[in-house]
C-alpha cells in the first residue's frame, strides 16, 4: 500500500526515504579500502533530494566530506549549520573569493590568478583558505594541464593565505569496462600527482572515483572517493548493474484531483493530442506538470500506477498538470481497471503494489538519464522525508 502522506496545499509531492539513503551510503563506505575517505555529492540540491536533509542522513552513515557545484550551494548548507568540509567542483568566479573565506568552502582550482585572489582574501581575513587543484587529465571540461600541474603550484605556494588540500581529476568514462581513455586519463593523473610529490610539495588529499569508478576500479581509490548517483540508490550505468545492491530514494507522487467520463471524442489537453475512443473511458487529472520535471516530451508515451496497475498518461503534459485515462470497459479478454476516484494515490516514480516505474524508465523515455530525471523532479515538488 502506498502511504497517505501528502502535503496539504498541493496534491504532489517527492518522497525520499532516508533510510534507504543511509544504507545506500553504508554499502558505498563499505566498498572503500581502509582509511579511504568518503566525499558525498550533494550538487543540485542532492540531485533533486534536498541537499541539508541527506547531508545528515549521509553522515550519520559514514560520509566524510561533501561536494556541491556552486558557491551558492555551499552557502546554503553552512547556512543550515553544516560545518563538514565542502568542496565546490568548479573554480568559481574570482569575485566569489571572500564568500569563500567567510564560508570556509574550498574550491577547485585550476588557475593562479584565482589561487592567488583567494589567498590575498584569506590573508586579509587573517586566516589560510584550503583549495583542491583540479587537474583536466583528457575530459575537457575544467583543470589545469597535467604537465603544468607542477608549474602552477610553483606559481602560487609561496602565498601563505592558501593551503592545497587536495588534488582531483575526473573520469569521462569511468563507467566502460575495460577503456582505453580510462585507463590514459588514470595514467596522466598519477603522473602528476607523482610530479608534485617529486617536486617536494604537498597534494593533499588525492580523489578521481565518481561512482562508477567507486564501483568497478578499486584500484584507484586513493585518499578519497567521490560518490554522487550511487548514494540516491540509482545505477550510473547498465555496467555496474549487479555489482552493488542498491535502493531508489526517490519516488514521486500526486493525488487525482477530478476524474471524469467524456463524451466519445472528446479531446484531453492542449492541442487535444487524445481524444476518448469510446465509452467508458475515465479521464482523470494529477497537478504535476513540466514545471515540476515531468518533461513534456513524455506525452502520450508513458504510464503512471494507480491502484497498483498501470494505466497510459494521455494528452500533451501541462506546465502544472497532467492527465491520464482509465479503461473501466469489461470485455471478455480484458480485465477491467476499478474507477479511479479524487484523492487516490498516482505515482510516477516508485513501487505501488506489484507495479514499478523507475527512473531509469522514465529517462529511456526520455532519451536522457536518471541523473535528469531526479534533478528534475526537485525542482519545485515539496519534498516529504520518509
Ligand atoms: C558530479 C561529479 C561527481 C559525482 O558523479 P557521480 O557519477 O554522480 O558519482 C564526482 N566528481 C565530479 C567532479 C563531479 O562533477
Amino acid at each position: 500500500m502506498v502511504k497517505k502522506i501528502c502535503p496539504d496545499d498541493r496534491w504532489a509531492w517527492v518522497e525520499i526515504d532516508l533510510s534507504a539513503l543511509r544504507r545506500n551510503t553504508t554499502a558505498f563506505k563499505r566498498r572503500l579500502s581502509r582509511g579511504v575517505k568518503m566525499m558525498c555529492v550533494v550538487k543540485a540540491d542532492a540531485y533533486g533530494h534536498g541537499a541539508v536533509r541527506c547531508v545528515n542522513a549521509m553522515h550519520t552513515a559514514g560520509a566524510d566530506q561533501f561536494a556541491v557545484a556552486t558557491v551558492a550551494e555551499g552557502v546554503a548548507l553552512r547556512d543550515a549549520g553544516i560545518e563538514w568540509p565542502i568542496l565546490i567542483l568548479s573554480q568559481p568566479p574570482i569575485q566569489s573569493v571572500q564568500t569563500l573565506v567567510e564560508r570556509d568552502l574550498m574550491p577547485c582550482v585550476y588557475e593562479p590568478d584565482f589561487a592567488l585572489a583567494l589567498g590575498e582574501a584569506a590573508a586579509a581575513a587573517g586566516r589560510v583558505a584550503k583549495y583542491h587543484l583540479i587537474v583536466d587529465t583528457g575530459m575537457t571540461r575544467i583543470g589545469v594541464a597535467p604537465s603544468e600541474a607542477v608549474e602552477l603550484r610553483r606559481t602560487i605556494d609561496f602565498h601563505r593565505g592558501i593551503e592545497c588540500a587536495g588534488t582531483l581529476t575526473h573520469f569521462a568514462t569511468a563507467d566502460v569496462l575495460d577503456d582505453w581513455d580510462f585507463a590514459l586519463q588514470l595514467n596522466r593523473f598519477r603522473n602528476a600527482v607523482q610530479a608534485i610529490h617529486d617536486a617536494g610539495m604537498e597534494t593533499g588529499l588525492v580523489h578521481c572515483n565518481n561512482t562508477p569508478a567507486t564501483i568497478l576500479h578499486q584500484e584507484c581509490q586513493f585518499d578519497m572517493c567521490r560518490v554522487g548517483i550511487g548514494l540516491y540508490g540509482l545505477q550510473p550505468a547498465e555496467t555496474t548493474i549487479g555489482a552493488i545492491d542498491l535502493e531508489p530514494v526517490m519516488s514521486v507522487r500526486g493525488r487525482v484531483t477530478r476524474a471524469v467520463y467524456p463524451e466519445v471524442g472528446a479531446g484531453v489537453g492542449y492541442g487535444m493530442t487524445y481524444r476518448v475512443p469510446k465509452r467508458n473511458i475515465q479521464i482523470a487529472t494529477v497537478p504535476i506538470g513540466y514545471a515540476d520535471g515531468l518533461s513534456r516530451t513524455l506525452s502520450n508515451n508513458m504510464d503512471v500506477i494507480v491502484g497498483g496497475r498501470r494505466v497510459p498518461q494521455v494528452g500533451n503534459i501541462c506546465m502544472d498538470q497532467f492527465m491520464f485515462a482509465v479503461d473501466v470497459n469489461t470485455t471478455r479478454t480484458y480485465c477491467p481497471m476499478p474507477e479511479v476516484r479524487e484523492g487516490d494515490v498516482v505515482t510516477l516514480i516508485g513501487v505501488d503494489g506489484d507495479e514499478r516505474v523507475t527512473a531509469d524508465e522514465m529517462a529511456q523515455l526520455r532519451g536522457t538519464i536518471n541523473y535528469e530525471v531526479v534533478c528534475d523532479f526537485g525542482l519545485r515538488l515539496q519534498k516529504i522525508y520518509v
